[in-house]
């Protein structure tokens, strides 16, 4: 077995108020390149106090993305590339400040500032040629990982597919969980579980052993106590348990793997463009033969937190959508590996996989 050998995250500072640490932290990286820094800052704080507290200096640029209506594409990514390039050169550095949607941006472009030609020829592992900028994320979302994850998750004309790579990883990450208070509740509920289920998976498979447990044990614990034991729901601590079960989660998963969920989850995501972790939340619920206890807890928390989950989906898919996302599902081999062991392909079958969606 190849063991996994991961870059993580140079440096982290975790605490509320921490964001305030920006400016110290940028000083000594504002002379490399052409001296200047970008932010891309997710919209909804556009006219909120948040932006007021970037340390902006005169030539740097803040930009402004909207995210609510699709994930990141390579069309995106590319654009916001020629844009930085061409008003101004290349960046001393990019600061991403939102949930994982920004997060997976500013790594993008970190990278793309240095890599010619378009995004989607870097889509896939190890295929990026030059180290990137200078890259900081700031989560204000907490649940999916991308804040320690070495991808960034684009969506193409060809494939939903990451670059994937060590130079992705941040540089520098701040988890200030002051800033994820705002988080409307439904996506509160919805990324949380993203990292809860990316822990039951990670133990639940092959690839499972002390080190991703151990990270996964204790994020598991950080869950139960925001979503499902007494004093759990919103409050400061729990932002606070929240935005390190995220880290631990997305650690656990990267030296172990997910699973059947995820794999699900990318093609209800490709076929029907559900966003990554109301689409885990859709398929969880229905696999307690593969993650009994889990799916046990998750539908205790749904119920705790009043979340209405939808129900006979299905009935709405015509065979030929099911049968592409199954083939979505199907191609993503090391997650069914990690679930069914060596011999997966005699477990699972595109078949199997079909009646999987038609549960939903
Ligand atoms: P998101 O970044 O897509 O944001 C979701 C919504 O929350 C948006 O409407 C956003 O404007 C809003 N929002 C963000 N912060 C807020 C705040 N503090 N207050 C109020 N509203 C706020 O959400 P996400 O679920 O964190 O990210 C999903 C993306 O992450 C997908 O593109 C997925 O592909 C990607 N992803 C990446 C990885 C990785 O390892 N790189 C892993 C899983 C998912
Ligand atoms: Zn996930």
């Amino acid at each position: 077995m190849l063991h996994k050998n991961f870059k993580n995250i140079d440096k982290v500072v975790f605490g509320r108020g921490s964001f305030s640490m920006l400016e110290d932290i940028l000083e000594p990286h504002r002379k490399e390149n052409d001296e200047f820094f970008v932010f891309v800052v997710d919209e909804y704080f556009k006219g909120k106090e948040l932006p007021k507290k970037i340390p902006l200096k005169d030539n740097d640029l803040l930009i402004f993305e909207n995210v609510d209506h699709h994930e990141p594409t390579t069309e995106q990514i590319d654009a916001l590339r020629d844009k930085i390039l061409d008003e101004k050169g290349v960046p001393a550095g990019i600061v991403g400040i939102g949930g994982g949607s920004i997060m997976d941006i500013a790594k993008a472009v970190a990278l793309m500032v240095t890599n010619e030609g378009s995004s989607t020829l870097y889509q896939g592992l190890n295929l990026i040629k030059k180290p990137g900028v200078y890259h900081l994320g700031i989560p204000t979302i907490s649940g999916t990982g991308a804040e320690c994850s070495s991808t960034a998750v684009l969506t193409g004309p060809v494939k939903k597919l990451g670059l994937k790579c060590e130079w992705t990883v941040f540089n520098q990450v701040i988890l200030d969980p002051e800033l994820i208070a705002s988080v409307p509740d439904d996506w509160w509920f919805n990324t949380g579980m993203d990292t809860f289920i990316h822990c039951i998976e990670s133990e639940n498979g092959i690839l499972n052993n002390a080190f991703s447990l151990a990270y996964a044990e204790q994020a598991l614990k950080l869950c139960y106590d925001v979503y499902l034991n007494e004093g759990s729901g919103r409050s400061a601590e729990n932002d606070d348990k929240l935005m390190v079960a995220s880290l631990m989660g997305g650690l656990s998963l990267s030296y172990s793997e997910v699973g059947v969920c995820h794999a699900l989850s990318y093609g209800l995501s490709k076929i029907l463009d559900y966003r990554h972790c109301y689409a885990n939340c859709v398929a969880f619920q229905h696999l307690d033969d593969i993650y009994k206890n889990g799916v046990k807890e998750f539908k205790a928390m749904v119920a705790k937190h009043n979340i209405q989950l939808p129900k006979n989906l299905a009935a709405g898919w015509d065979d030929e959508t099911i049968t592409k996302m199954a083939h979505v599902s199907y191609n993503l081999p090391h997650m069914w590996h990690h679930t069914f062991g060596e011999n997966w392909k005699e477990k699972v079958s595109i078949d199997d996989i079909k009646d999987l969606f038609k549960r939903m």
